[in-house]
């Protein structure tokens, strides 16, 4: 993560403000292809001062303070990352995906199908696969015989 931030010194506190360069890493929501790109990050956060008389007044968890002289940028920026990721990363906007029927990836493929077997062929490709089988099993005991 790069960062690139300015401080500045206000009334009540410290202005953090910039931008984060991050390198995102994941996969593809639809195909499942590990990705990788960088995002900035604008960031922009008040610190206040510990003494500050706006913490009084308005006491809200969300406020970040300046405690023994420093900050603690960690939760903002991990806030700031989190909320401009996309929900469903893609690799490409117009990703395929995978092959709902055997989980090819389509992008490979673009051609990738299935023959949608009528159901009255289907008895007729298991004889298929019958004969297959007799006739390994037949070159099986060939072999057997030829040893003996
Ligand atoms: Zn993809
Ligand atoms: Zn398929």
């Amino acid at each position: 993560m790069e960062l690139d931030l300015r401080f500045e010194s206000v009334h009540e506190g410290i202005l953090v403000s910039g931008t984060a360069n991050v390198e995102v890493t994941g996969e593809c929501g639809r195909c499942l292809e590990p990705l990788r790109f960088d995002r900035d990050v604008d960031i922009q956060e008040l610190f206040f001062y510990s003494d500050s008389q706006s913490l009084s007044v308005e006491e809200d968890e969300e406020q970040h303070r300046v405690e023994n002289d420093s900050v603690d940028l960690e939760p903002v920026l991990r806030d700031a990352v989190v909320t401009s990721l996309p929900f469903q990363p893609v690799c490409r906007e117009d990703c395929k995906g995978l092959c709902s029927e055997c989980g090819a990836r389509l992008n490979d493929d673009p051609d990738h199908h299935h023959e949608v077997l009528d159901p009255r062929w289907s008895a007729l490709a298991g004889l298929a696969g019958t004969a297959a089988e007799n006739d390994a099993a037949t070159k099986s005991e060939s072999d057997e015989r030829e040893e003996s």
